[in-house]
C-alpha cells in the first residue's frame, strides 16, 4: 500500500471491501462469512493496490469495479454449480444451436416462441453498451417485453417451464465459467434448417431476404444522409416491402401474427431506433420517416 495510506483511509477501506464482498455474495447466493470471501481473493485483491501518485492511472471508481470482479471470480470458486438462480435467464434468452432443432420436432418450441436476427441487423451488446450489425443469422427464444427476460422463466418461482428440454446454451450456461459461452463455432441454428421444406412459405422467405436486406436497408440509411433526404422514397421503398410481405402472410395466407418474427425477423420499422430514425403515420394514411428531435422527411 502506499504510504500516504492513512489508518482512517484504511479502517474506510476495510469496511467497503466487506460491504461490497456481502454484496458479491448476496448476488451469488452463496451463503459463506464476507471475511472467508476476502481470505480467498486475497492475492488477487492485493495486485489492485493503488500505486503511487504519478504512477497510478485508475479513478476509484474503476479500481472498485476491478475489486467486484475479483471477488465475484472467487465467489463463483467457492460456487462452481447451478443453482438454478434464473439470473442468467433474466440477462437474456438464450440462441439456438443446430441440435435444438429436435425441440421443434417434439414441440417444446413453437414458431410463435422464438424470433429471428437477421444477418447484419444491429444488435445490443451490453457488454459494451454498443450496437453492432450481427455478422450471422440466428435465432433466439423470445424475451419479455418490458426487458430481457426469457419468456419460459417463470416470475414466481424463477423456475424454467421447459427446463427437462430446455435448449442446448442454457445447459451450457456455467455463470462461474464464462468461457463456456457458445459462439458461431457451435453452428447456429437458422431459418433455413427449419423452413427449407415449407414450399411457397420458403419462397417468400428468400424474396422478402432479397427485397429487405439488412445489408440494404443500412446501405439506404446511410445513403439517405449522404444525399440529404433525397432517396428516402428508396428506404419507404423497403419499409413498405417489409410491412407488405407480413401483412400478406398473416392475412392472405391465414399464418399467426405470432410467428412473423421468426419468419421475417423483427419489423425494419422496429429497428429504425438503431439510426436515430422512426416511422410515424401521417393523418392521411401515408407513413413519415422522422428523424428524432427534427421534423419529418417525406
Ligand atoms: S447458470 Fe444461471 S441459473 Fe445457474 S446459477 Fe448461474 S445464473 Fe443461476
Ligand atoms: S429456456 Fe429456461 S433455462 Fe433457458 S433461459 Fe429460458 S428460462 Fe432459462
Amino acid at each position: 500500500m502506499d504510504k500516504d495510506f492513512n489508518k482512517a483511509d484504511w479502517e474506510f477501506f476495510v469496511v467497503a471491501l466487506k460491504e461490497e464482498a456481502r454484496d458479491v455474495l448476496w448476488s451469488v447466493q452463496l451463503d459463506v462469512d464476507p471475511d472467508t470471501l476476502i481470505k480467498s481473493a486475497l492475492e488477487d485483491l492485493q495486485s489492485l493496490a493503488p500505486r503511487p501518485e504519478g504512477i497510478e492511472s485508475r479513478s476509484r471508481d474503476e479500481i472498485w469495479k476491478q475489486v467486484r470482479e475479483r471477488l465475484l471470480t472467487a465467489a463463483y470458486a467457492l460456487r462452481p454449480h447451478c443453482i438454478r438462480c434464473g439470473t442468467c435467464c433474466e440477462k437474456g434468452s438464450p440462441t439456438l444451436l443446430k441440435q435444438d432443432d429436435e425441440l421443434f420436432i417434439t414441440g417444446v418450441l413453437t414458431p410463435s416462441d422464438v424470433f429471428t436476427i437477421r444477418s447484419g441487423e444491429q444488435v445490443y451488446l451490453p457488454d459494451s453498451d454498443q450496437s453492432v450489425p450481427s455478422e450471422n443469422e440466428f435465432i433466439k427464444i423470445k424475451e419479455s417485453r418490458d426487458g430481457k427476460t426469457c419468456i419460459f422463466l417463470e416470475a414466481s418461482d424463477k423456475s424454467c417451464r421447459i427446463y427437462g428440454s430446455r435448449p442446448e446454451q442454457c445447459r451450457r450456461q456455467e455463470c462461474w465459467n464464462p468461457k463456456q459461452a457458445v459462439s458461431q463455432s457451435d453452428g447456429f441454428l437458422t431459418r433455413e434448417d427449419l423452413l427449407k421444406g415449407t414450399g411457397d412459405l420458403w419462397l417468400i422467405i428468400q424474396k422478402h431476404e432479397q427485397r429487405c436486406s439488412h445489408n440494404d436497408f443500412t446501405r439506404e440509411v446511410a445513403r439517405l444522409s449522404a444525399t440529404k433526404g433525397q432517396t428516402v422514397d428508396d428506404l419507404l421503398g423497403i419499409l413498405a416491402f417489409d410491412h407488405h410481405v407480413r401483412d400478406f402472410v398473416s392475412k392472405d395466407l391465414s399464418i399467426d401474427e405470432s410467428f412473423l418474427d421468426f419468419f421475417f425477423g423483427r419489423p425494419l420499422s422496429e429497428t429504425l431506433k438503431y439510426y436515430g430514425l422512426r416511422l410515424d403515420q401521417g393523418d392521411d394514411g401515408t407513413y413519415v420517416l422522422t428523424t428524432d428531435g427534427h421534423d419529418a422527411e417525406r
